[in-house]
């Protein structure tokens, strides 16, 4: 059993409401999960509401439309969620032996945050809140003094009202563009003697890390600030990123890993890319894991993003059964054969109460059903617009 056993969800892009959120967290402790990760920044919308930044409360909560491909919503979307909401679901999860991991995304998809503050970002440029997915350019510039400023403010926030031991702080998907034009990042990249932007983002990260440590708490970030061979071993990297060797070489000489394998624990695509049968295969294994490096894997975490979920039925459809194997895989007891892991289904449904369930049909499919998937995914999720949008990288 990993001491770790983690459900993610993303409230930013989708919004669930307390009940609901409520819902799932009586079903992870049925399931035995204990860290419930959520996803309270991105650059589609701030959920967290701030005291001493009231703009974010209002500007970067709410973004002017929804264009999530095919999803088009034209009016606005979204708000916080309340200091009162957030203590009452770190208080609700406590009950229940879980803890909340709360996500502050950073350096990267802060588009939010960067529509109150541009002056943080590497060209002080006017930053609009994003209206649909995407990897974009602008992101905090670690050179600033007042991006440390605003940034550790807003953690002392999220750690009065998230008493548990870890912080998420992601460090993935980092675009470098607008640092190698900055002259205040070039600046500081020559004074610190670094030439490969990784490294230079994680000067950045391990800034923020040593402040948290420095206030009792670890910071998890995604496996792709492995990239940058500084990293501070007491950071737990999230292993999403597939075949990543810079990951497993974190991890073999000490550092600390959660797995979240993007082709087995992201359940928000579709059963016939990521078949029931898919997340049950699950072992904690990695290639090129050491067996010391085999001992610094501390969890698992099944992830559900709502880019395309914009209803509690098909959250909860694509989450059951698919996050009852990741919990088995958690919990050390996926050994068994896949036959008597779905005879034990219904019970464990019964126990669950009112939850939407996914199709049956569709819980075990080969991999031979993931092409046709996946153009499925894109037929039912993205328009042509969207798709040339996404291909030219359009902002
Ligand atoms: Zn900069």
């Amino acid at each position: 059993m990993f001491e770790y056993r983690g459900f993610h969800l993303d409230s930013v892009r989708h919004m669930q409401s307390i009940d609901e959120i409520k819902k799932f967290i009586d079903a992870m402790a049925i399931l035995e999960f204990n860290k419930f990760h959520w996803h309270l920044t991105d650059d589609q919308g701030w959920r967290f509401e701030c005291e001493s930044f009231p703009e974010l409360n209002s500007k970067a909560a709410v973004r002017p439309y929804s264009d999530f491909g095919k999803n088009y919503i034209n009016e606005p979307y979204g708000r916080v969620y309340t200091r009162d909401e957030m203590r009452e679901i770190v208080e609700y999860c406590a009950a229940k032996g879980i803890d909340v991991v709360p996500e502050f995304d950073m350096p990267g998809h802060s588009s939010a945050l960067l529509s109150v503050f541009p002056d943080i970002s590497c060209t002080g440029n006017e930053v609009k809140i994003k209206t649909h997915q995407g990897i974009f350019s602008d992101i905090l510039c670690p050179a600033k003094k007042k991006t440390y400023e605003v940034v550790t403010r807003i953690l002392d926030e999220f750690l009065d009202i998230f008493p548990g031991e870890y912080i998420h702080i992601d460090g993935d998907e980092t675009p470098f563009t607008r640092r190698k034009e900055c002259p205040e990042c070039r600046q500081k990249m020559k004074e610190l003697g670094i030439e490969d932007h990784a490294e230079y983002q994680n000067i950045f990260m391990n800034r923020i890390i040593d402040y948290l440590e420095s206030r009792g708490r670890h910071c998890i970030v995604w496996n792709d600030s492995a990239k940058g061979k500084n990293l501070d071993k007491r950071a737990v990297i999230q292993y999403w990123k597939e075949n990543d060797r810079a990951g497993v070489d974190f991890i073999n000489s000490g550092g600390k890993s959660i797995l979240s394998p993007f082709s087995y624990c992201y359940l928000d695509y579709d059963y016939d890319i990521t078949p029931l049968n898919r997340v049950y295969s699950l072992r904690a294994g990695l290639p090129g894991l050491t067996d010391a490096g085999r001992k610094n894997i501390i969890g698992i975490e099944g992830t559900l993003w709502t880019e395309y979920i914009d209803n509690d039925r098909r959250l909860e459809e694509l989450a059951f059964p698919r996050i009852i194997a990741v919990s088995k895989a958690a919990l050390g007891e996926n050994q068994k054969p896949y036959g008597e892991f779905l005879k034990s289904i219904p019970e464990i449904k019964s126990r669950l109460g009112d939850i939407a369930f996914g199709d049956e049909k569709l819980w075990t499919k080969t991999r031979l059903s993931m092409p046709a998937g996946w153009l499925r995914f894109v037929k039912n999720n993205y328009s042509k617009e969207y798709i040339i949008n996404q291909l030219t990288h359009k902002e």
